[in-house]
């Protein structure tokens, strides 16, 4: 196992497009080496294929940001999903465009509940619109409105 020193987020903004209309703009890696060098040979075709292929596609990869850490701690960011937030590029629209759909998935939510409440069905049942029986013959099951609540 190589003993790693330096994680690295690579941007490469507005990203590969990955079929499904998203696209992926960043890399995330970990090395013992010099992150430019390391950077270098990623380019050199002899790392991501990903990075290879934005600097292929004129997208200029480059290294934006650096956390002391091992192959665990690259893990760790990974598994956050949301290498956008970590880009002092990105982060910013990142953090915007996830308060616009907090913002618009509360007005969603506030919307069903005044509807749920006009027509008389239980406030808590208006996101997946099942009535008081169905929820009834569920007595006693976990509710997932409760412990998001
Ligand atoms: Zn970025």
């Amino acid at each position: 196992m190589t003993l790693t020193t330096t994680v690295y987020l690579i941007c490469f903004a507005p990203g590969i497009p990955r079929g499904n209309g998203a696209r992926v703009p960043h890399y995330l890696g970990s090395t013992s080496m010099d992150v430019h060098e390391r950077l270098a040979v990623h380019l050199a075709g002899k790392g991501s294929p990903l990075v290879k292929a934005a600097a292929d596609r004129g997208l200029e990869p480059r290294v934006v940001r650096t956390w002391p850490g091992c192959k665990r701690d690259e893990r760790g960011l990974k598994s956050r999903h949301n290498l956008a937030a970590l880009c002092p590029h990105c982060g910013p629209a990142f953090r915007e465009r996830t308060r616009r759909a907090q913002r618009a998935r509360r007005a969603a939510e506030k919307k069903a509940r005044e509807t749920a409440e006009a027509i008389g069905l239980h406030p808590q049942n208006a996101m997946t619109g099942r009535s008081q029986n169905a929820r009834r013959s569920k007595a006693g099951a976990p509710r997932a409105q409760d412990r998001a609540a």
